[in-house]
């Protein structure tokens, strides 16, 4: 995950000031060394390093938290306000035209996810914000760039407007928008050309289709693996296209962090998006208070209900609850359920936005082991819908043929029915409809 050992080593680092009852100025230097080098580790721009440990240690040593009863906690709040703060404070939403369409012009070099994010954007837009998006192939440069764009419109059932490579991008993006109005699509989002390395000729080609394209949105496209470099691009094409957001891209990979946490303060241009993943559906708004939590491990619950609200099917919820009640969920049930939590995304993603799991014990080192999760999807998809809804009968022959199909072992299938059977146990004690406990939990 990316951030991971900033996080880590951040969390120590407050984790041994948390619960002091008396904090001291030398603590709050002490503490702040630690932070400054952990930041510098994780590649983020000097300067920036350097302004926020003055801001933080300002604010630390100050009479509110010093005099506070909880003062290891409140040099803790501070940090993750500053942290906030720094990734631009509140979130930065996408900018909406007065008059339709809006038009979006996606820059930045080649490589950095341009074309791919321009697909993930119009499905956000469309699948989040119920927009109707129109996409331009503008990249005439790059082999394939438009046949890519093509395909990803495709995938989306979406429309996007080609010239082929051997017509001036200018004019691409002045039909393009033409286009869009005929089709009453609300955004354009206009996919350009990339170079390897800024050079002159791109942006004055790229300001030409800025006059003629007169976006509401600029964003510009950065590898948030790309650490300082990013932050140098950023810098570069602000400077002569005033760009209006950034996207952060491979935020998913093992990325320091530095990009993410200097971005906003070097260009003052907010981070508008980050790409979790190379899939259409995973871009994510950007939203600087919930990475700063996840960074200090206080968790993200919201964009996990998020995700759970867009995954999670309603009325199968519904569903299973009812028959958890009536305690005739069935092995079909447990797939579904694991199918639906998969959906998700990958689990220890998932686990990274609970607040302290990286903290618990045996959770920490605990490498969510995905092949265990296909081996139990294999063996129950092995089953008929008989043993399935009645486990009962899965005798030893049975087991070997499921074992068999599954290429599992008996084991493996002894194991699942086993998790199942506890499982089910459980379920009853929490219902309540097993034999009355003392203090057991009843649901409505
Ligand atoms: P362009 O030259 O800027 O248009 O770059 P592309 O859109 O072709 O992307 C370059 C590569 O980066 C492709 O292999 C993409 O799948 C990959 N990519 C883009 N965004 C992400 C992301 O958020 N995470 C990961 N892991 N890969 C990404």
């Amino acid at each position: 995950m990316a951030f991971e050992g900033l996080a880590d080593r951040l969390q120590n680092t407050l984790q041994k000031i948390r619960g002091k009852g008396k904090v001291t100025e030398a603590d709050v230097k002490e503490m702040m060394r630690e932070v400054r080098l952990a930041l510098l580790e994780a590649d983020v721009n000097f300067k920036v390093v350097k302004d926020f440990i003055n801001r933080v240690k300002e604010r630390a040593v100050g009479q509110d938290v010093m005099k506070s009863l909880t003062p290891g906690q409140q040099v803790i709040k501070v940090v993750n306000e500053e942290l906030t703060a720094l990734m631009g404070g509140e979130q930065s939403k996408i900018a909406v035209a007065k008059k339709p369409p809006t038009v979006v012009m996606m820059v930045g070099l080649q490589g950095a996810g341009k074309t791919t994010t321009t697909g993930k954007l119009a499905n956000h837009l469309r699948k989040n914000h119920n927009r109707k998006p129109f996409l331009v192939a503008a990249d005439i440069y790059r082999p394939a760039a438009i046949k890519q764009l093509e395909t990803l419109g495709k995938q989306l059932s979406l429309p996007v407007f080609s010239l082929g490579d051997k017509v001036n991008p200018v004019e691409i993006v002045k039909q393009g928008i033409a286009k869009a109005k005929e089709e009453h699509c609300d955004y354009v989002i206009i996919d350009t050309a990339g170079r390897l390395h800024i050079d002159e000729g791109l942006m004055d080609e790229l300001k030409d289709m800025k006059d003629a394209a007169n976006p509401d949105e600029v964003l510009l496209v950065v590898d948030a693996m790309t650490g300082q470099d990013a932050v140098n691009v950023a810098d570069s094409f602000n400077k002569q296209l005033d760009i209006t957001g950034v996207v952060l891209t491979k935020l998913d990979g093992d990325t320091r962090g530095g990009a993410a946490l200097s971005v906003k303060a070097v260009t003052n241009t907010p981070i508008k998006f980050a790409g979790m993943g190379e899939k259409l559906d995973q871009l994510e708004a950007f939203h600087p208070e919930r990475m700063a939590s996840r960074i200090l491990g206080m968790g993200d619950v919201l964009t996990l209900i998020e995700k759970a609200q867009a995954n999670v099917d309603e009325e199968k919820a519904k569903e299973l609850q009812q028959k958890m009640k009536t305690m005739s969920f069935t092995l079909d049930d447990f797939l579904d359920q694991l199918r639906q939590i998969r959906s998700m995304g990958p689990l220890e993603d998932l686990l990274g936005m609970i607040p302290g799991a990286n903290k618990m014990k045996g959770l920490k080192d605990a490498k969510v082991d995905e092949k265990q999760l296909v081996k139990i999807e294999a063996v129950i998809q092995s089953m008929t819908m008989k043993e399935r809804e009645q486990p009962a009968i899965i005798n030893a022959s049975r087991r070997k043929r499921i074992a068999n199909g599954s290429g599992t072992t008996v084991q493996d299938v002894n194991r699942l029915l086993k998790q199942f059977e506890d499982m089910k146990k459980m379920m009853k004690q929490m219902m309540g409809t097993g034999k009355k406990k003392k203090g057991g939990m009843k649901f409505p």
